[in-house]
């Protein structure tokens, strides 16, 4: 017998003095109910009225294997295939004296870029971009290294082994990584986001530093990938080596503002828990984990399990993009039938809040929960 605790309750909840949005979750009380104490909520979640992780597992499996290899894998390659060719397309259109012209194809560079590193980079750390292993690893190293700059074997630490592993998990995986305090809201939220591109490198290094072997394999194939890419700047688009560095900057920097706004819209503000007391993962993806709206740029360049799906990857890591979006609304009705949160909001609307309440939220240090649950 025992609790679980949040800096938050039905009423205070409403003032949100933590910032968790109460409209944006909702545990029916036959599971959890709220009991503020000493400048903390208790939840106290009654352990047998949760629902069974194992029975939606299975219902999940037996979709998922119903659908074919094109709408596993087949839309998501294409996809990826689509980065390569209209990553190579743009360069040409930056050949343009035009300004409409040379603005599309900076903007399509920074969207088949994304679409590379960020998208492709995700699933393949997760081993979701096909069925083979070798196949996953090798293209990890594609999307991860060669595209994105950035070590495969870091990405799958810290996102695969931390981020998930413990999501929202006070000290290991509660996204405070991308808080930076002494920043204020507005400069955070829309100027520092561009220098993303500039940092990547440093940290990508610092990331494998010690392992030499890891770190050598990433200087080479981060080469050969930024050497393409200059090599295209200056021999298609006509630039000189220190305008191929800036555009390269400058394209890689077109989508770094959402990239940073969903990383902290989908977990921050939401329930945070101690390791000592780890909820069940049903009922801690479902309390910290928020789900966007759909969004026709984000979707393709970042992918359904970054973007609207974020729950449903949290509870299945290794789905594709479309397997996560195939089984959206079998997870939505299973979490929401059994009394269970799902947490839904705009884009716009998480932006208004972290706007509104960005020292709270970036600034002030995480409320403490903790899980322990009444049999
Ligand atoms: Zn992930």
């Amino acid at each position: 017998m025992g609790v679980s605790s949040q800096n938050s309750s039905s009423k205070q909840k409403k003032m949100d003095p933590t910032g968790y949005d109460a409209s944006t979750s909702f545990i029916d009380p036959r599971i959890s109910t709220e009991l503020y104490q000493e400048g903390r909520v208790l939840h106290n979640v009654k352990l047998e009225e949760l629902p069974n992780f194992a029975e939606l597992k299975s219902e999940v499996e037996k979709f998922v294997d119903r659908m074919s290899w094109w709408e596993s894998y087949g839309i998501d390659t294409c996809i990826h295939v689509f980065g390569c060719v209209g990553a190579v397309a743009s360069f040409f259109f930056m050949r343009s004296e035009s300004i409409p012209v040379f603005a599309f194809g900076v903007f399509l560079l920074g969207c088949c870029h994304s679409i590379l590193a960020l998208k492709g980079g995700h699933l393949a750390t997760h081993g979701a971009v096909c069925r083979s292993r070798p196949l996953n690893r090798l293209q990890s190293f594609f999307f991860s290294d060669v595209c994105g700059t950035f070590p495969s074997d870091s990405s799958h630490t810290i996102h695969v082994k931390e981020h998930h592993a413990y999501t929202n998990i006070i000290g290991i995986g509660d996204s405070s990584t991308w808080k930076v305090p002494i920043v204020p809201a507005y400069l955070y939220m829309f100027v520092t986001p561009f220098l993303i591109p500039v940092i990547t490198p440093f940290v990508a290094i610092i990331t494998v530093w010690g392992q030499w072997f890891s770190l050598l394999r990433f200087l080479v194939l981060a080469s050969l990938g930024l050497l393409i890419n200059f090599m295209l700047f200056m021999k298609v688009s006509g630039f000189g080596f220190p305008g191929a560095v800036l555009m390269t900057l400058l394209c890689r920097g077109v989508l770094s503002v959402p990239y940073i706004h969903v990383n902290i819209f989908q977990h921050i503000g939401l329930p945070m828990f101690t390791r000592e007391k780890l909820p069940k993962k049903l009922y801690q993806m479902s309390t910290g984990v928020l789900n966007l709206s759909r969004n026709a740029v984000l979707d393709y360049c970042f992918g359904h399990s970054i973007i609207s799906c974020h729950i449903e990857h949290h509870l299945f890591p290794r789905l594709s993009d479309q397997q996560c979006l195939a089984v959206k609304t079998l997870v939505r009705r299973f979490l929401k039938e059994n009394g269970m949160a799902y947490n839904e909001a705009t884009y716009t609307d998480r932006l208004m809040v972290f706007l509104r309440r960005y020292k709270q939220l970036m600034v002030n240090a995480p409320p403490i929960s903790h899980f322990v649950g009444i049999q």
